[in-house]
């Protein structure tokens, strides 16, 4: 079996180094709060050359913090896309804000820049976008925007750790940027983790504010906050995997390579990389009209290949809006399919590439 996706072969590439460093977490008899995580702040902050990181306990409570901070709450409005992972709506909507959805640009599967004036209200507050499956979304005009409305900018780079716009990386652009450590994702530890990061002091203050029931002091809260912190062994585990992080990329995007030059004769639509954009794969997402039948016949091969995601949000029951339609939005998640791609996927990529290959010269 190939998996579309494998933490268990990035375990086993780490194994002692992860083995030992979370042995001597056990052995410190500090779980919560202390040196690992302090550390990882500040390595993690340096590799994105931010003034302030501060770990949480999920890519989601990141996001949610990050709004927090900004002040997002009840009756204000939120521009976000619909092609994501639900987790940036759920944020939203934990504010008591209400998430407003964009449609995509068809290429890169990011948030439209030509549609944001159409969503702005008196109401909003931030615009979220999302750095989706590892490529950057256009983040230069998406600033503009929220410069020119006086919009909080939160970026959601859960799937981007370490893309770069313009040699200059993400999560250093926004006012908050947040990351998801999710043990699938491009830096990913063993459990439940995320990260906020921040250039600005006060909004840096009020997420690890809030990251700890408001406590400027102990036991004692000056603001609403409640509990997310990122522990002590997934901070060492994350340590370990952040200086390997460069050299896990560049894999994903030789893999990258070696599908764009096997499948291009093919009807499939491969990913796109814009100029001056640098893609770290965190999925590689293919498009086409048959996408149900090279699934089902994947799968029979024993490879997995899967949807990101199949059922837009604003199609979700939790969220649903029936009135709006995002045309792009809808008709990629008909065709889109995700690939086998992770690090340790070597040279295993050939047969996912001669199966794709055999399915087309059955219905070509
Ligand atoms: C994974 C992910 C999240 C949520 O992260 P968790 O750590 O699972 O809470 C948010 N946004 C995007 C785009 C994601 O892919």
């Amino acid at each position: 079996m190939i998996p579309c996706s494998d933490p268990l072969a990035q375990y086993n590439a780490y194994q002692s180094e992860i083995d030992s460093a979370i042995n001597k977490v056990l052995s410190s008899g500090r779980y919560i709060l202390g040196e690992e995580v302090k550390a990882f702040e500040r390595e993690f902050a340096q590799y994105l050359g931010v003034n302030h990181c501060i770990g949480v306990g999920s890519g989601t409570e990141a996001l949610h913090i990050a709004l927090t901070a900004c002040g997002v709450r009840q009756g204000d409005e939120v521009i976000t896309v619909s092609h994501t992972a639900v987790a940036t709506a759920t944020a939203i909507k934990l504010c008591g804000a209400k998430p407003v959805f964009v449609d995509i640009d068809a290429s890169t599967y990011t948030m439209d820049v030509d549609c944001l004036q159409d969503a702005i209200s008196e109401n909003s507050k931030a615009i979220v976008p999302v750095h989706l499956y590892g490529h950057p979304a256009d983040i230069s005009g998406i600033a503009h925007f929220a410069k020119a409305n006086s919009l909080y900018l939160i970026e959601d780079c859960a799937q981007a750790h370490g893309a770069a716009y313009n040699n200059q990386i993400v999560g250093s652009f926004g006012d908050l940027s947040c990351f998801s450590f999710y043990p699938t994702k491009n830096l990913g530890c063993i459990g439940d983790g995320g990260a906020i990061a921040c250039q600005n002091p006060e909004l840096a203050k009020q997420a690890l504010l809030i990251r700890e029931y408001g406590w400027e002091e102990k036991f004692v809260s000056s603001r609403q906050g409640w509990n997310s912190r990122l522990d002590e062994l997934q901070a060492a585990i994350l340590r370990i995997k952040l200086t390997h992080l460069d050299e896990s990329n560049a894999l994903r995007c030789a893999l990258a390579q070696q599908y764009h030059e096997h499948l291009d004769k093919t009807e499939l639509v491969l990913p796109t990389t814009l100029d001056h954009y640098h893609h770290v794969f965190h999925l590689f997402v293919v498009r086409t009209p048959k996408r149900d039948q090279l699934k089902e016949f994947l799968n029979r091969c024993d490879i997995g290949a899967s949807i990101h995601y199949p059922v837009p949000i604003h199609r979700q029951p939790e969220f649903s809006t029936p009135k709006i339609s995002l045309p792009e939005t809808e008709k990629a998640c008909q065709e889109i399919l995700s690939l086998p791609l992770f690090p340790e996927l070597s040279t295993k990529i050939e047969r996912v590439i001669e199966s794709i290959l055999e399915f087309e010269g059955q219905h070509s």
